[in-house]
């Protein structure tokens, strides 16, 4: 199968008019999760305070409300987001009378005793202060605090008072531990502008129309029943997605010399310490013990198996680079506090390959994966760009392979896209190698980790792996790993969330749906649906004695690329009327396109194949 090419080289994103990133903003958020408690305690007097960390969009703080609702009227009932309002101009009215933050230490004693009756902040006290130290307040305004700091110098001058809004109420353990009694967690969203903060919003409203996990039940692609939490069902509609998205993989792959693989899903313990997961990554998986000393891992990751493969044949280097790729499912067992839809599921396969080279072959073999990578997000008109992970401060192996590594990648890095347009993460490679990870940008502005690249000196070794040189000795492979969506799943998550749905032609479950307008034309429908199925598309016909605008609306409604619709002039003339689904965008007035069967089979067989 060829498919459309969109031509998209390395699509760098724009630095300018880059947003703030959270570590710019954290201080500012940080600061008003203070003012927050400020306006809070200010309403609610005897609010337990405890703790308030700045978040990826905003702030938040945690409160013991009390529970007694006659103390001071309507004030001490528990609080709901209609409280909101009132507590967002209270943080407003305060505001601007905090203009700097003053820091105090204080000795335990002294610290628990602006705490009366709190045992959560008695219990961070006594937590911080084990060894005697002394713990330290800020205080601006007239609100004081337990914090290390880490705050905008002069709120009212650095906080806009349109630039935040308290989002909603939720409810929370201390601690995060479910033991523990819940308190009311009150989110806050800030941004450095009015403008950023509204921009957020809206697309916060567009992300909830195109969620992933309403789409993708609605549109018949897959399910989740309770009995197997995180793990995806996939309907006939989604494995065709599924099943188009591995063909084009699977074809690109062998095209560049790659060999398809599957491995066993279940393993030995065994495997899973000569690998090193089970001393790294054991409560992340499914285990099973199945009695009698058989204990089996359910496999997480693909590479111990590819590994195995590798070191089953004498192998030289004439073998090398040896491609070795699967897309066998993977298990993990995320936390079910952190599940989400397809974005964080427990079972899932990934574009997966395992690249064993020769040290030497770094360079040229990422600058292949480059350019497949380019393909594949190419085929989808995505945006992404490259980070390059460096070596973390806990790191195996040597340091000089390091570096040679580190400068092959840098290398390949400039060749592709140019000096200074990668991003660098320092020290954030994995302890076996650096890395390359792939981030893409959707249509709604937000970022996605997707594929990685990583170098990996320790695995062949762990597996005892070697290949005969030139000269006859026996070296150890460098394995890269690599994926270029990530998980598979994931990444139609992500393109059902980038897309709300409209998959593009060639990976539509249905492609093209035929409408008979009344059933005299349903003969003649049936053959254009019969020629169409003929021709290898997708068609679907709907014969159901509704009217057109109803079959139309429905039709829309599963977000199917083609309509062919066909009504009396149709028929006489031997034609049909071609409407795309891009079209529902635009004005009503917009006509569909009269065609000849042939014209209309042609068209489709191209956009499928071509
Ligand atoms: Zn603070
Ligand atoms: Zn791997």
């Amino acid at each position: 199968m060829r498919l459309p090419h969109i031509p998209n080289p390395l699509k760098i994103l724009s630095r300018e008019h880059k947003p703030k990133s959270p570590e710019e903003l954290a201080p500012m958020r940080h600061t008003l999760a203070h003012l927050l408690a400020a306006a809070v305690l200010e309403l609610w007097p005897d609010a337990k305070r405890t703790i308030g960390p700045a978040i990826d969009n905003g702030f938040y703080y945690d409160f013991e409300f009390p529970t007694s609702l006659e103390l001071r009227g309507a004030s001490t009932k528990p609080i709901t987001d209609s409280d909101l309002p009132k507590i967002e101009s209270k943080m407003r009215e305060l505001l601007p009378s905090w203009i700097k933050f003053e820091k105090h230490e204080l000795t335990a004693e002294e610290a628990k005793k602006e705490y009366i009756g709190n045992e959560y902040k008695h219990e961070l006290i006594d937590e911080f202060t084990k060894e005697g130290q002394k713990v330290t307040f800020y205080k601006s305004g007239n609100y004081s605090d337990l914090c290390k700091g880490g705050h905008v110098e002069n709120p009212s001058k650095e906080i806009k008072p349109d630039s935040f809004k308290l989002s909603h109420i939720a409810g929370a353990y201390w601690r995060g531990d479910e033991k523990n009694k819940m308190l009311t967690r009150i989110y806050g969203l800030a941004f450095e502008s009015k403008e950023m903060l509204e921009k957020y919003i809206a697309q916060q409203e567009e992300a909830k129309k195109r969620d992933h996990k309403v789409l993708g039940p609605a549109l018949d692609l897959f399910m989740f029943h309770e009995t197997s939490p995180g793990m995806p069902y996939w309907l006939p509609k989604g494995m065709i997605v599924i099943n188009k998205l591995v063909d084009f993989w699977r074809k690109e792959h062998r095209e560049r010399g790659y060999l398809e693989i599957a491995s066993p899903l279940i393993n030995k313990k065994e495997l899973w310490i000569t690998s090193g997961h089970w001393d790294h990554y054991k409560d992340d998986m499914f285990i099973s013990n199945m009695g009698e000393g058989e204990i089996y891992g359910i496999k997480p990751m693909n590479c111990p198996n590819a590994m195995i493969v590798f070191g089953s044949q004498t192998r030289s280097y004439r073998d090398l680079p040896y491609r070795l790729s699967d897309t066998d499912i993977l298990h993990r067992y995320e936390r079910s506090g952190t599940l989400n839809g397809l974005l964080r599921a427990r079972s899932f396969r990934q574009d997966d390959s395992h690249n064993f080279i020769a040290e030497d072959m770094i360079e040229a073999e990422c600058a292949r994966i480059l350019d497949l990578t380019e393909r594949f997000y190419g085929i989808f008109g995505l945006q992404y760009h490259l980070k390059l992970s460096t070596r973390p401060d806990q790191f195996m192996g040597d340091i000089e392979t390091w570096n040679r590594a580190e400068s092959a990648l840098r290398k390949v890095l400039n060749e592709k896209v140019g000096s200074g347009k990668y991003g660098i993460k320092e020290k954030d490679g994995a302890f076996y190698g650096p890395k390359i990870d792939i981030h893409m940008t959707d249509a709604l502005g937000r970022e996605w980790q997707m594929g990685t690249i990583q170098l990996d000196f320790q695995q062949p070794r762990r597996f005892g792996l070697e290949y005969a040189d030139k000269d006859g000795s026996r070296k150890t492979p460098v394995v890269i790993h690599r994926v270029l969506y990530g998980s598979i799943e994931r990444f139609i998550g992500i393109l059902i969330e980038h897309t709300a749905g409209n998959f593009p032609f060639w990976l539509s479950p249905v492609q093209a749906k035929v409408l008979p307008i009344t059933d005299t034309q349903k003969k003649y429908a049936e053959k254009v649906y019969d020629e169409l199925i003929s021709a290898g598309i997708r068609a679907e016909i709907d014969t159901r004695t509704e009217s057109l605008g109803k079959k139309i609306r429905d039709a829309k409604l599963e977000k199917i690329p083609y309509l062919i619709v066909i009504g009396e002039k149709e028929q006489k003339e031997s034609k049909v009327t071609l409407e795309a689904r891009g079209l529902e965008a635009g004005s009503k007035k917009e006509k569909g396109v009269s065609m000849k069967v042939s014209e209309l089979v042609e068209k489709l067989t191209k956009e499928n194949l071509s």
